[in-house]
This record gives C-alpha cells, sequence and structure tokens, in this order.
C-alpha cells in the first residue's frame, strides 16, 4: 500500500473511505489500546464516518488509567515520610486513590513536584542530597526506556537519595488479556509508539494463535483510516498476519538500542492493573543490581485497603465492554474538571476524551 504523505489531506481521507465502505462487507470489532489513538479517533469524528459495521473500542492504552488504585496509595504513603520529595507526571496528581489524590496531599503540605522527564527527578536527588526523591515510573514500552537510562544513570553516580517506584506495564499482556476476557474482536490498531521500541514481533501471536487482525498505525486520520482498510482486508481475506503502517517511524526490529538498556535494567514481573487484576509477567521492576533504587525495596509502604467507587466503571471501559457513555456519572457528577475515576483525569483517558469530542461524532 502507497505511503501516504499527507496525513490530513480531504481527498486522500475520502478515498480511504470510498475503499473501507465498498470492502467492509462482514462485521468488525476493531480494538486499539493507545490513549493517543483514542483521542485521534475521538478528535477526528472517525467511528461517524465508518460504516454501522465496523466498530472501534478502546482497550487498555492510557498509563495513567490502567495503574491500579493500590499503586496511588503507595505513593501517597510515600508522600508522607519525613524529608520525601516525590517528582510525578502531572497526570498522577489528580488520579483518586483509596483516601485522596497526591493532590490534595500536595495541598495538605506534602512535597510533590511535576517533572516532564526521570533525569528531571533525578536533578532533584542531586540537588536535594539530604532528601529522598521517588520517581513513580508508568508507562508502556514506550517509556521504559527512558526509566532505565535514569536508573543507570543514578546507580553510576551512586545516586543514593534517588529510587523509581515501578509500575512499567508490558502491552502484549494487556493485549492476551482482553482476548482472554471474551471481548469479541477480529482486529487490533497496535500502538504506534510502543511499537517504535518494541518493533512487530510482540503481536504475531495474536494472529497467528487467535486470527485477529493486527496493524501498527500512525496516529494522523489517513494513518487510521488506513489501517482500518488494511485490517478489514486482513479479515475478509481471512490472511491475519502482523501489517506496519506507520512505516515512516516502525521499523520490524524495532529499537534494539532501547531494548537493551530495557532488558538490562528490568525484569519481568507479575503487576496489577485497573481493569483486569494481577497479570503474571505483565510489568518491569528494577533488576536485582539496581534493587539500591528500587523505591518498592527501599521504603516499607503500607498499603491501606482499596475501595473503588463503585459506579465508576473505568475497569470494565478499559476492559473494552463498556463504553463511556454507559457510566451514570459520566458528563454529570464525572468531568475532566471533576474526574471520579482515572479514565477522566488522564488526557490519554477514554472517559476524557469522550467527553471533550463528545459533540464531534454527530457534527462532523
Ligand atoms: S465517567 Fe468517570 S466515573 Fe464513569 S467510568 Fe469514566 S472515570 Fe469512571
Amino acid at each position: 500500500m502507497k505511503y501516504i504523505t499527507e496525513y490530513r489531506n480531504k481527498q486522500r481521507v475520502e478515498k480511504l473511505l470510498d475503499a473501507i465502505h465498498a470492502e467492509a462487507t462482514g462485521s468488525y470489532h476493531l480494538m486499539e489500546v493507545c490513549g493517543s489513538h483514542t483521542h485521534a479517533i475521538r478528535r477526528h469524528g472517525l467511528q461517524s464516518l465508518l460504516p454501522d459495521q465496523i466498530r472501534l473500542l478502546s482497550g487498555p492504552g492510557c498509563p495513567v488509567c490502567v495503574s491500579d488504585q493500590s499503586y496511588i496509595d503507595k505513593i501517597i504513603a510515600l508522600a508522607g515520610y519525613k524529608d520525601m520529595i516525590i517528582a510525578t507526571f502531572g497526570d498522577l496528581l489528580r488520579v483518586p486513590g483509596t483516601e485522596k489524590s497526591l493532590q490534595v496531599c500536595r495541598e495538605e503540605g506534602a512535597d510533590i513536584r511535576v517533572v516532564y522527564s526521570p533525569m528531571q527527578a533525578l536533578d532533584l536527588a542531586k540537588q536535594y542530597p539530604g532528601r529522598q526523591v521517588i520517581f513513580p515510573a508508568i508507562g508502556f514500552e514506550t517509556t521504559a526506556p527512558s526509566s532505565a537510562v535514569t536508573l543507570r544513570q543514578a546507580k553510576s553516580a551512586n545516586q543514593n537519595n534517588f529510587s523509581l517506584l515501578s509500575a512499567h506495564k508490558l502491552m502484549p499482556p494487556a493485549m492476551q488479556a482482553v482476548i482472554n476476557e471474551g471481548v469479541r474482536l477480529n482486529g487490533y490498531i497496535c500502538p504506534g509508539h510502543v511499537s517504535t521500541i518494541t518493533g512487530s514481533g510482540i503481536y504475531h501471536v495474536f494472529p497467528e494463535k487467535y486470527n485477529v487482525a493486527t496493524v501498527i498505525a500512525g496516529f494522523e486520520p489517513t494513518d487510521i483510516l488506513q489501517a482500518v482498510l488494511m485490517l478489514v482486508r486482513q479479515i475478509n481475506n481471512r490472511n491475519f498476519k502482523t501489517e506496519i503502517q506507520y512505516i515512516r517511524a516502525v521499523r520490524p526490529e524495532g529499537n534494539p538500542k532501547a531494548k537493551a538498556i530495557m532488558n538490562d535494567v528490568f525484569v519481568r514481573a507479575d503487576d496489577s492493573w485497573r481493569g483486569f487484576g494481577n497479570l503474571p509477567n505483565s510489568g518491569l521492576q528494577p533488576g536485582p543490581e539496581y534493587a539500591g533504587w528500587d523505591a518498592g525495596l527501599k521504603f516499607t509502604i503500607p498499603t491501606p485497603q482499596k475501595t473503588e467507587n463503585g459506579k465508576c466503571i473505568c475497569g470494565e471501559i478499559l476492559q473494552g465492554k463498556k463504553q463511556p457513555e454507559s457510566c451514570t456519572l459520566f458528563a454529570s457528577l464525572c468531568t475532566p474538571q471533576n474526574p471520579v475515576g482515572a479514565c477522566m483525569v488522564s488526557a490519554e483517558g477514554s472517559c476524557q476524551a469522550h467527553y471533550k469530542y463528545r459533540n464531534y461524532e454527530t457534527q462532523n
């Protein structure tokens, strides 16, 4: 298929849509597992342009959303330690823990600072040698390499007052969990950013074992529509495989250097996911050589029994079983200004995307 250089060109969009409408003769349940895809699909009203028999679902692609509430509770507990600085991405601040959020902790006096990279957190540790600095490390394979580089630097500089509380997660176990949950699905729009690091090999199991079509897609309207067309063709022909639509950024082998450093610093571990519970070997924790920089080992962290808001259906939304509009709190008691659950807090969350662009599907 020809490489598209004008990603929002109207004629190209129309041409792709014509092909999709002509070729989509069956029933297609396509899931994206990337918050940036969720937002692009909603922002451009792509679902409304597609034939009714193509249904786009959102899955577990937002790193903040999939981080379990107990993880937030652990950071909150650590924030209460004497001489502690929590250096976090801003997205985590308003995610509700069992009793409160990091934002509330900050208002109560805890030293919680927003950083834009783990390296900035390490710089804080250098700036305050008499204090402990913890970076809550969230994200998929996309962000894990930068955490790995930071841990390496902290170790080589003997920066012992720095540590990282890892909630880094791997994409394939979540995609597998969606299938295990029995969600009706015949195609995955695979995440472009994750795939720049991992390459395409991590998805092969889905077409080979489950007859689920897989296409790695970019983030512009023509990228996503082209990926949809590629998926429709795989499904129509029952020729299930992994294809790369996002060829301007993703190579089949991924980024070997980033993978090497990630594998050197982190080891696989079981991890807890919002919506899925504990998934075996689905997370990354610092390896034994980095135990001194692993906040989970360095500090004793009491975890309160978590109680989630019974009306929030974030978990089922992340599983692809429900849409945000099915939640009784959506756009009434739960908004980006007053979020009840993680999926409304995060800029990559499904609920926020559906709220922000809630009129676009009908107007575009
Ligand atoms: S709308 Fe709010 S309460 Fe409902 S599922 Fe989404 S985040 Fe949870």
